[in-house]
């Protein structure tokens, strides 16, 4: 569902990704570990095409969102391309970025109703269905400030949900919640991934990594060093990186 190859991207004389490629399938889920620095966020927004990358391909549900030219230099897919993928991708950032002007049932209905043209009765049954499922049906017309910060994180994934994306990218969606909260926020992640929802994880919990994910990754400096299972990449890992780096969390 998702095919990343020798992708690379500088910012100005830094290297911030060297040569990455990886592959998830439909319904894998997928953690990525590494320090702070390493690029892992910048690969989120790379594969989104938030930022734009020096070389490499990428290409996502099938569909080629970057190419390489004779130069070997990306080449991108067109505006309504990118668009068409952005809505087969939900995101969930670590700081929630709700709409702070919108009630919470708002911020979930607008892009179905404004984007997808949803009828706007069924978008919001959809979104009170989905509030349902995250414990939070009494809150649909609160405001994002009215709520607790994994409150908060839970419309926002209801808001990724409700575009029924094919992948979920998560970048650190616990990282600002105190340790009872991220507890609810991982287990409505795992509650998806028994669903069979295609993830692609970037998080420092790696109880939550090892149990919930198929594969880790752990990216170091801008390389992916290990690409495994749990088993592989926490408990045999033969690379003195990786486990220097898992050092720091026992
Ligand atoms: P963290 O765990 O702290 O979130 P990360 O692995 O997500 O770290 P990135 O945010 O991807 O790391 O950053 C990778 C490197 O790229 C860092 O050295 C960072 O300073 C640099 N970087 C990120 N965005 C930019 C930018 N817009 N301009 C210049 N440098 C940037
Ligand atoms: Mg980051």
């Amino acid at each position: 569902i998702l095919s990343v190859k020798n992708l690379s991207k500088s910012f100005g004389k830094l290297e911030v990704l060297n040569d990455i490629s990886f592959n998830v399938e439909k319904g894998e889920v997928i953690s990525i570990i590494g320090p702070s620095g390493s690029g892992k966020s910048t690969l989120l927004r790379c594969i989104n095409q938030f930022e734009k990358i020096d070389s490499g391909e990428c290409e996502i549900c099938g569909i080629t969102m970057t190419r390489n030219d004779e130069n070997g230099k990306a080449v991108y897919a067109d505006n309504k391309t990118l668009h068409d993928i952005r809505l087969k991708i939900g995101l969930v950032f670590q700081n929630f970025n709700l709409f702070p002007h919108m009630s919470v049932l708002k911020n979930i209905t607008e892009a179905p109703v404004h984007v997808l043209k949803q009828d706007k009765m069924q978008a919001e049954q959809t979104a009170m269905e989905l509030l349902g499922k995250m414990g939070l049906a009494d809150k649909a017309n609160e405001y994002p400030c009215n709520l607790s910060g994994g409150q908060q994180q839970r419309v926002s994934i209801a808001r990724a949900l409700a575009l029924s994306p094919e992948l979920l990218f998560f970048d650190e969606p616990t990282s600002a919640l105190d340790p009872e909260l991220t507890g609810e926020i991982l287990k409505v992640i795992k509650s998806l991934a028994e669903e069979k929802m295609t993830m692609v994880i970037v998080t420092h919990e790696m109880q939550f990594a090892s149990e919930i994910s198929d594969r880790v990754i752990f990216m170091d400096g801008g390389y992916v060093i290990e690409n495994g299972t749990p088993d592989e990449v926490f408990n045999n890992s033969q690379n003195e990186r990786t486990r220097q780096f898992l050092e720091r969390y026992h």
